[in-house]
């Protein structure tokens, strides 16, 4: 069978007739002059076409986080309920991108999944080919320590802009009967972290295909930046015949990542120079570094309360984005955890980190994650 798909065609389809549902609150602020019956109905269905004739489409220098704007906070925020922080390690694969499918399992991604101690997300099947590979004792240890998420669960994490929907539909149903049939799993969150822009028939898709969440990344960033003044980046994506149905049955939770990439440096919080020194793998003598020339220090008992109080300070800027205690924070990038040593690296960097917001619940942060291993569940 030819499949056909195209992972990540560099597209602009940001016109495309997406429905979000976004609060009164923001509606107010967007239609000041409209009355209630108006924002009532403005409530139902909002177009993104709407959101778009607001913006102006300029990009003025928004400071540590180039295209947004400086982000405040008081500090007391989370005094009466913590910040809830859910860091998500993953690793992405680009199947067929520079090197073959074949290519790429061989130097890569079979040696990530081999490595794979820790909780993992996980969207391609070139996963499947993995499990071909191993034997069945190897087979009972991920899922069965529910260290491993498979996310999406399609053959790749599609080209939302130029593929048809036959196909983005055809590879998504063998993705999953694969997995039905060797893991009795259903992926229950989708995705899709590098596709250039994103497309209601895909989020039709998932949902259709039973999944209730979905991330998405690759939006352009004066969306991003409007989003996150509303505290809107969480929000129910609504087709656009949703809004005339009883039951909107094809809503479907979906968070929108804030910032300018799925890497370390734009995930942890606004400041990539400072979210790099939280990319353990490039600490220095290893392969890659952080371009904004300072580089991470190893987490001592010297550095552990600056270290920690620094991460802190970009987890609770980011955090001030949206409505929810839980923080979802990435920690990964493209081709990550090849080697042993970068998952050793990062979690017992990590660890004494996260030991150190536990020994203080004055800083009113809890780590979502479990001894002896794996971190966050959600
Ligand atoms: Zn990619």
């Amino acid at each position: 069978m030819v499949l056909i798909l195209q992972d990540e065609i560099k597209t602009q389809q940001y016109r495309q007739h997406t429905t979000v549902f976004l609060t009164v609150e923001t509606l107010k602020l967007l239609f000041p002059d409209a009355n209630s019956r108006n924002v009532k109905y403005r409530l139902s269905a909002l177009q993104l076409l709407d959101v778009y004739d607001l913006l102006p489409f300029d990009n003025p220098d928004g400071g540590a986080w180039k295209q947004g704007f400086e982000i405040g906070y008081r500090g007391d925020e989370w005094d009466e309920q913590p910040l809830e922080l859910f860091l998500v390690p993953h690793s992405h694969n680009d199947p067929g991108w520079l090197k073959t499918f074949d290519g790429y399992y061989q130097d890569q991604t079979r040696h990530i999944l081999d490595n794979m101690l820790q909780k993992l997300k996980w969207a391609e099947i070139n996963f499947s080919k993995w499990w071909n590979d191993i034997d069945d004792q190897k087979r009972a240890t991920p899922g069965g320590a529910g260290q491993l998420e498979l996310v999406t669960g399609g053959w790749v994490m599609a080209d939302e802009a130029n593929s048809h929907y036959f196909a983005l539909l055809d590879q998504l149903m063998e993705g999953h009967q694969w997995l039905h049939r060797h893991l009795g799993v259903t992926p229950s969150s989708g995705w899709a972290i590098d596709p250039f822009g994103h497309s209601p028939s895909m989020t039709y898709l998932l949902k259709g295909a039973g999944l209730q969440n979905m991330v998405i990344q690759r939006v352009h960033y004066a969306v991003k930046k409007h989003f996150a003044r509303q505290q809107t980046l969480e929000f129910l994506w609504r087709q656009t015949w949703g809004e005339t149905e009883k039951n909107n049955n094809h809503d479907i939770t979906c968070h929108m990542m804030p910032f300018y990439s799925y890497d370390v440096p734009h995930t942890c919080g606004p400041n990539p120079a400072v979210c790099c020194q939280f990319d353990f793998h490039r600490l220095p003598g290893r392969r890659v570094f952080c371009p904004w020339r300072v580089p991470p220090q190893p987490i001592t008992d010297q550095n552990v309360q600056e270290r920690a109080l620094l991460l802190l300070d970009q987890y609770r800027q980011k955090s001030q984005l949206f409505r929810s205690p839980v923080l979802l924070v990435p920690l990964g990038d493209d081709f990550r955890f090849v080697e042993t040593s970068e998952w050793d690296v990062q979690f017992t960097n990590y660890q004494k980190l996260f030991d150190y917001f536990e020994q203080h619940p004055e800083l009113h942060i809890k780590v979502r994650h479990r001894r002896g291993g794996a971190w966050g569940r959600a």
